[in-house]
């Protein structure tokens, strides 16, 4: 490893200590810490700009689910204290904007490939690297290779009879066209009812002449009560930045300031309950969920949230046929991700939207111009697919990852996702993970769980140069163990229950298996830092003379 950025050229091939894949605020955090530990770093994106998930989703509504002043990184007390959020919840162009600020800021562009894919990386087990293949034909080789490919970022096109024949313009969420769409005097389809439909239908409904929704299951949507910030509010969170961000990374569950529960849900009484859920709902948010500690863990006390908030549909809704339909009933609340919305109830009352019911029998087939379900034609102008991502392995899945004797990262994660901590897989030396199966990611503020990933991997090489080892890999042992703890722990709670894309049920022929590990960010840290305060405890390290195995599992 070389002690400052150095980039030799050997014949076609660049040397780099590090690839890493992918330019979202997973990736450029990876770039801004290993370059001050003086690694050399090539990072390789898809897209024309930084910004991962927010370069992508540029759909009308959206924006992120976590407030903002939480939803950004903590690494610099400056750019924390100076960055001026707009909003409660800040709309996707200004989270790119911020993602361009960071990128220039720490002057990350100089180290980034745009428009670039990496197509396969192969280890050579003799040289202790990986040669990265790129789609522009370059072979480049580095000792290690970090995915920072996201976790929702592998928009997954429906399998609908049709759908290549439709004529007019078929629009993805999760790929949505840089210069915008205007649906105005347009009849729009919108198909799928999660969190980026929930949150475009109410603003596509504004524009267009009409919008059917095509409804295969309805979701629990919570809202979002989203506002201006005053400049109090930011200061209010600024002051308190370190506590926030202490409590964020070590005591929260999910990677989010809130008030913590005590009580289950049952301890109380029908009226406080209600009190209970009815300020919840009018503070809005995602914290939802956190009305009481049993939630997502006794179904009887989750029945109490998903019937008050099948209420409010109720009264929200006028047509009391279409509030029956919208209603949830087939997972617990909080089982799928929950939704945060503007309005997205109250838009089935709009004399323009008509929700279509395709539950238990899908889309019969797209026609040139209409979507056919239940025998009945939908005339349509434009069709949206807001049917969302082959998620937490997708991304990974498209790149040929080739480790110890030939075997692909696809082979061994046939059977579902399997890895140590979430950030190695045995059989893949030096390939490291951010966020990926096994750890909290999905379940918990991305960028909290980000930072984490990264520091801990930054650690990691530091250790490794210092002590002159060349490898490191994930013990098989080490891994069975993990896996089954990431199973045991995810069997104590509703969350398996639903047919989720937590569970790869969004993808025929995925395997079930609950890929995010549920413990909670303030436990999953403390786990991490102790494998690495017991020298990398799980993990097999080896200096460059071979045989010369490190052996810490
Ligand atoms: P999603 O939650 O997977 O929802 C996809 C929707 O499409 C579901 O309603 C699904 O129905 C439907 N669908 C899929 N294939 C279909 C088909 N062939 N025919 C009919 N319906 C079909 O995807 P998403 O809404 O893009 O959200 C994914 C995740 O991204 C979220 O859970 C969240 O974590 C993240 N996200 C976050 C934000 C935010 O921060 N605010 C915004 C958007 C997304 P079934 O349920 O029946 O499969």
């Amino acid at each position: 490893m070389s002690a400052a950025p150095s980039v030799a050229e050997s014949g076609r091939e660049l040397t780099f200590d590090v690839v890493v894949v992918g330019a979202g605020f997973a990736g450029m955090y990876m770039l801004h810490r290993l370059r001050g530990l003086g690694f050399s770093v090539r990072v390789y994106e898809q897209g024309s700009d930084v910004g991962g998930t927010w370069y992508w989703n540029r759909y009308p509504g959206a924006r992120c689910d976590v407030e903002s002043m939480q939803y950004s990184y903590s690494f610099s007390e400056e750019l924390q204290q100076e960055w001026n959020w707009s909003e409660r919840y800040a709309p996707q162009p200004e989270i790119l904007k911020y993602a361009r600020h960071v990128a220039d800021r720490f002057g990350l562009r100089s180290d980034i490939v745009f428009n670039t894919r990496v197509e396969c990386a192969a280890f050579d087990e003799d040289r202790k690297s990986w040669g990265v293949m790129t789609s522009d034909g370059k072979l480049v080789r580095a000792q290690f290779v970090v995915l920072a490919t996201g976790c929702l970022s592998n928009a997954r096109m429906p399998d609908i009879k049709g759908l290549a024949g439709f004529a007019g313009r078929v629009f993805h969420t999760g790929h949505w066209p840089h210069e915008g769409v205007d649906f105005t005097g347009q009849r729009v389809g919108v198909i799928g009812t999660g969190s980026s439909a929930i949150q475009s239908v109410p603003v596509i409904a504004r524009q267009a002449s009409h919008l059917f929704v095509f409804q295969r299951t309805p979701n629990f949507s919570i809202p979002a009560r989203n506002a201006p910030l005053t400049a109090e509010e930011r200061e209010a969170f600024r002051k308190n930045y370190a506590e926030i961000r202490r409590f964020a990374r070590e005591d929260a569950r999910n990677g989010i300031y809130a008030e913590l529960p005590e009580r289950g849900a049952l301890e109380d009484g029908e009226n406080a309950r209600r009190a209970r859920y009815e300020q919840r709902w009018a503070s809005g948010g995602l914290t939802f969920m956190l009305a009481y500690n049993n939630l997502i863990l006794d179904k009887a006390a989750n029945d109490t949230a998903a019937d008050f908030v099948r209420e409010k549909i109720a009264e929200i809704v006028s047509d009391p046929m279409t509030a029956r339909r919208l209603q949830p009933d087939n997972h617990p609340i909080g089982t799928k991700r929950i939704c945060v919305d503007t309005d997205y109830y109250a838009t089935f009352n709009r004399p323009n939207v008509t929700l279509v019911d395709i539950h238990g029998r899908g889309i019969d087939e797209i026609l040139p111009h209409a979507v056919r379900a239940g025998s009945e034609n939908y005339e349509i102008d434009a069709l949206v697919l807001a049917t969302g991502f082959d998620a937490m392995t997708g991304s990974v899945a498209k790149i040929d990852i080739r480790g110890r004797g030939g075997k692909t990262l696809n082979q061994k994660w046939a059977e579902g996702p399997k890895t140590y901590l979430g950030l190695m897989s045995e059989g893949f030396p030096n390939l490291f993970l951010i966020t990926g199966p096994g750890s909290p990611s999905v379940l918990s503020n991305m960028i909290v769980s980000i930072e984490q990933h990264v520091d801990w991997i930054a650690d990691c090489l530091s250790f490794m140069r210092r002590s002159a080892l060349a490898s490191i890999e994930a013990s098989p042992d080490a891994e069975e163990r993990w896996v089954a703890h990431v199973n045991e722990v995810a069997e104590m709670t509703l969350y398996p229950q639903a047919n989720s894309w937590y569970m790869g049920a969004n993808i025929p022929g995925k395997p079930r298996i609950f890929m995010p590990y549920i413990g909670g960010v303030g436990v999953y840290r403390r786990i991490c830092n102790d494998v690495a305060a017991k020298g990398y405890e799980g993990f097999t390290m080896r200096a460059r003379q071979a045989a010369q195995a490190v052996a810490m599992s």
